[in-house]
């Protein structure tokens, strides 16, 4: 199924599932280090001639047996000499122009030839591919930088006789040069071949360097976009030679650009067939979908001379980093070696206290960005060099403004930037990725870019992000990313990011209610302040992930709610301890004073990071100062934890969309605010040039809000509260949280979501949540009613699905196992009782039940019925027999109730039903293997 991104107000209230995504940081995900024991860049000796394993001679391939083991790969031969039949070097270049860079072009019309000498024969140089254009959805967006498979290689030019191949080296694995284990990593690991072409010319007189048809080299599907296409539009595309063509040639003092205009066709369109479960789709955005172009940007750059210096990672502090096998030594505890991705900073004045760096880190502002978001993009950037200063590094970062007649593009490799996209179907709100060398972590570049309709969209901006308390334990909709340029072909990708998208839909909210409540006007300035507010933070954000930080999503518990309360406290510190984070909007309940809603700086965990990544040290001492760096963890407002504590962890802390130090308070808070918000669309006047759809929007924004609450209660249930501290710190690293913070929170959960008076909408108020008719023509999926028992049901389906699962009783009864005796317990039987109370209280009252409550019931006893009849390989017999003793009890009331005279008669009948489904759980037959 494809997921759409939506961009108007309507399609926020009217499509629930849609999702959208931000890869961040992504680099080389993957990929590991460069291989010292193979060819080093050099530029005095002749290199040779190099074959790959595979096409050596099997003469010297491999030893007879007994015989002395043969060097692998084997000597390589000599190249034949080119045939006399090609053309004289002057001959192909004549009328040529030079293009003269770290390497050499020549550009004859539509021809362009690389001339390749022997300092470039088997040299390493970074292959940095962009997509410069692209169809505005899905991951096939204009300004992108590549990852995952279609991302940066280290690649080297081979030539095979008169054959010259691009070869991408293997960096996963490397070993001390020389030795022993060297070989090994040689013969484990293969290199792929990206495209290959054919010595042009005879060699240079002088040179000695001949001319290599370039158009062969880069005119191919090198990027994988057709088989990529195919994926995500289930259409048969394939690259069109014959319309594919280079569009450039430029020298940059860092690379060799060349960028080329791909054609992508199919001669047939393929059809959804009815019932078909993967239905191909046509792209929404092209004039004829069976053909498409794609502008794609090359940089070819050398490898930095002198590598950087690496940097140890360290879990306790949260960057990316490269992660190399390293073979070397087989007395380390792992393989896995893994140094942060960091720019080269060095400072000019080492020693002083303060010191400009040799080379600063420069970021340009692209030339598309508007005008009237410049210097805020610009004040974001610059925010981080206030980490800097207190490593001792003035202006570590600079910020240009790319010209509007500047001859380079911000996609050339060395030019880090901020992008503005404007894509119909965006995958994310900003994204922050960075391209580095594999051998070091040294990051050299890195493209921000920011889609404009999440700055738009203050009042139009889609209401879709958040799935009700499916988050809460671990499930999220990552998987639904549609597959293209940007996406990991293969394998996973864990740093995928939702800052846009979740700030954006806050602001949104947070706009909307303010509005509500008449203490905004939705035309004024103040809302412009709270876009700037907003684009500073997504800046500040981004930019952590370009400099190499990772997410850190337990920042925002840093705060007390009196210190997130004070408009001059959040004026200067802001909402939360990082940047990092997904902080929620600081959103007031009624009446109380207006704080800064956004980030407005960097926190005490951001400087924390930076430090450890840039702080410059002697090599002598700074194993050792590294560690004194990172046993700081458990100071106040340094915790991490991150993406994988998020998804895959038990911890109530490392949250999305939460802030302040009390969760169960800041639910409850957001969850009056939400209360509010239905309420007052019951009497909200509108203005006679406004939509009915706005009051559709506010329901849906607040019942999201709520969602994101309840979801946020929810992972306070027996939660382990996951320290990454060493020992020294005086603290355990796995803490259950207390009882009474489970039990409060399954109260609140309980009374907000399955309460008979929670959350509901009158017949009036349904009446009038008609949609934006304009949109409901154009867009599938939009429905005329809004059906607010439905996503009530949802709501609470989702909710019961959590707390009823295996792995919420699981959760419980381990955390028990974390918990002194002495202290008091939450236990399954509590959570079953307080749910059978919260579902089932109409049991003991006279009169109807409404319709909303009768479906809760309905699915709690499906639910009852599942864990009777298909216990999973996880349960506990602990937790079946608590199920099972209150299925008796349900069942005993149900039976009761039942002979009772003044029922109604659909009453009766449901409850009926109930005990029907029941009864018939509880007397099943033991199901008995092979039968
Ligand atoms: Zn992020």
């Amino acid at each position: 199924m494809k997921y759409r991104w939506t961009s108007t107000a309507a399609r926020a209230t009217q499509i629930m599932l849609t999702v959208t995504v931000t890869v961040t940081g992504v680099g080389l995900s993957g990929c590991a280090s460069w291989l010292p024991g193979r060819t080093e860049p050099t530029n005095s000796a002749p290199a040779p001639i190099t074959l790959p394993p595979a096409v050596v001679p099997a003469s010297t391939a491999s030893p007879a047996v007994g015989a002395a083991p043969v060097p692998v790969p084997a000597a390589p031969p000599q190249a034949s000499p080119p045939p006399s039949s090609l053309p004289s070097f002057a001959q192909v270049i004549k009328d040529a122009r030079k293009v003269d860079g770290p390497l050499i072009a020549w550009q004859k019309d539509e021809k362009v030839w690389l001339e390749l000498g022997p300092e470039q024969w088997g040299t390493p140089y970074l292959l940095s591919p962009k997509l410069r254009t692209g169809i505005g959805e899905g991951w096939f967006i204009g300004g992108l930088m590549s990852s995952g498979a279609s991302g940066v290689q280290v690649v080297e030019f081979v030539r095979v006789y008169n054959q010259v191949r691009l070869v991408a080296r293997n960096q996963v694995a490397v070993a001390a040069p020389g030795s022993a284990q060297a070989r090994a990593v040689d013969v484990a690991l293969s290199p792929s071949l990206l495209s290959s072409s054919t010595v042009a010319s005879q060699p240079h007189p002088e040179r000695k360097s001949v001319l290599v048809e370039a158009n062969a080299l880069f005119l191919t599907d090198m990027l994988a976009i057709a088989p990529s296409l195919q994926r995500a539009f289930r259409q048969s595309y394939n690259l069109d030679s014959r319309h594919t063509a280079v569009t450039g040639v430029r020298a940059t003092p860092q690379a060799l650009v060349i960028e080329t205009q791909n054609h992508y066709y199919t001669p047939t369109l393929a059809f959804p067939q009815p019932g078909a479960t993967s239905a191909p789709t046509l792209p929404s955005y092209l004039p004829d979908a069976r053909s498409l172009f794609f502008g794609l940007h090359f940089s070819l750059a050398p490898l930095p001379k002198t590598p950087m210096a690496k940097r140890k990672a360290d879990p306790r502090v949260g960057h990316f980093v490269q992660t190399v096998f390293d073979f070397s030594d087989d007395l380390s505890s792992s393989e896995r070696q893994r140094y942060v991705s960091r720019w080269r900073l060095e400072p000019k004045e080492p020693g002083s206290a303060l010191s400009e760096p040799v080379q600063p880190i420069t970021y340009w502002i692209d030339r598309n960005v508007p005008l009237k978001y410049r210097a805020t993009v610009e004040a974001g950037i610059l925010e981080w060099n206030k980490a800097f200063e207190r490593i001792g590094f003035k202006n570590a970062i600079v910020v240009k403004q790319q010209s509007d007649d500047a001859s380079f593009d911000t996609l050339d490799i060395g030019v880090a930037s901020v992008r503005w996209m404007v894509n119909p179907e965006p995958q994310f709100s900003g994204y922050g990725p960075h391209h580095r060398d594999p051998r070091t972590g040294e990051i050299l570049d890195a493209d921000i870019a920011i889609e404009a309709q999440s700055i738009r969209g203050t009042r139009a901006i889609a209401a879709q992000i958040v799935l009700p308390g499916l988050t809460a334990l671990g499930v999220h909709p990552v998987s639904d990313v549609t597959p293209g340029f940007g996406s990991r072909l293969f394998g996973h990708d864990h740093s995928l990011c939702w800052h846009a998208q979740q700030s954006a839909e806050q602001l949104a909210y947070a706009v909307d209610v303010l509005e509500a409540r008449g203490e905004l006007d939705p035309d004024s300035p103040e809302v412009e302040e709270f876009v700037q507010a907003r684009l500073k933070d997504l800046t500040m954000h981004e930019v952590g992930h370009t400099l190499g930080l990772r997410h850190n999503f337990r920042a925002s518990t840093l705060y007390s709610e009196a210190q997130l309360s004070s408009p001059s406290f959040t004026r200067e510190r802001g909402s939360s301890g990082s940047v990092m984070d997904y902080n929620a909007i600081n959103l007031t309940s009624p009446g109380k004073p207006k704080v800064a809603p956004f980030q407005t700086t960097l926190g005490p965990y951001d400087y924390w990071a930076i430090e450890y990544a840039y702080k410059p040290l002697e090599a002598a001492n700074e194993r050792l100062e590294l560690q004194a760096i990172a046993a700081r963890s458990h100071e106040i407002g340094l915790g991490f934890a991150t993406d994988e504590d998020v998804f895959l962890g038990l911890d109530p802390e490392a949250a999305m969309g939460d802030l302040g130090n009390d969760p169960l308070a800041f639910a409850a808070k957001r969850l009056a605010i939400a209360r509010d918000v239905f309420k007052r669309q019951e009497n909200r006047a509108l203005p006679n040039d406004r939509d009915y759809a706005l009051l559709r929007r506010s329901l849906n924004f607040a019942l999201n809000d709520v969602g994101r609450s309840v979801s946020l209660l929810v992972r306070q249930m027996a939660g382990v509260r996951t320290l990454r501290d060493y020992p020294g710190s005086g603290r355990d690293p796995l803490t259950p949280v207390p009882a009474s913070t489970s039990r409060q929170a399954l109260a609140l959960v309980t009374q907000t979501v399955f309460s008979p008076t929670g959350l509901s909408v009158s017949p009036a108020l349904a009446r009038r949540l008609a949609p934006d008719f304009q949109d409901r023509a154009e867009i599938s999926g939009i429905t005329t009613d809004y059906p607010v028992a439905q996503r009530l049901t949802e709501l609470q389906r989702a909710t019961l699905a959590v707390l009823m699962s295996d792995a919420m009783a699981v959760r419980i009864l381990d955390g028990q196992g974390k918990q002194d005796a002495k202290l008091p317990r939450f236990t399954v039987a509590e959570l079953y009782a307080q749910l059978d109370q919260a579902v089932w209280s109409d049991l003991s009252v006279k009169g109807d039940v409404p319709d909303l409550r009768q479906a809760l019931q309905r699915e709690y006893i499906n639910r009852m019925a599942e864990l009777l009849l298909r216990p999973a390989s996880m349960s506990r017999a602990p937790a079946r027999a608590v199920v099972r003793e209150q299925a008796l009890s349900l069942q005993k009331r149900l039976t009761q109730v039942h002979k009772s005279a003044s029922l109604p008669p659909a009453l009766r009948a449901h409850w009926q039903d109930c005990l029907d489904t029941l009864s018939q759980a509880l007397s099943a037959k033991l199901p008995r293997a092979g039968v």
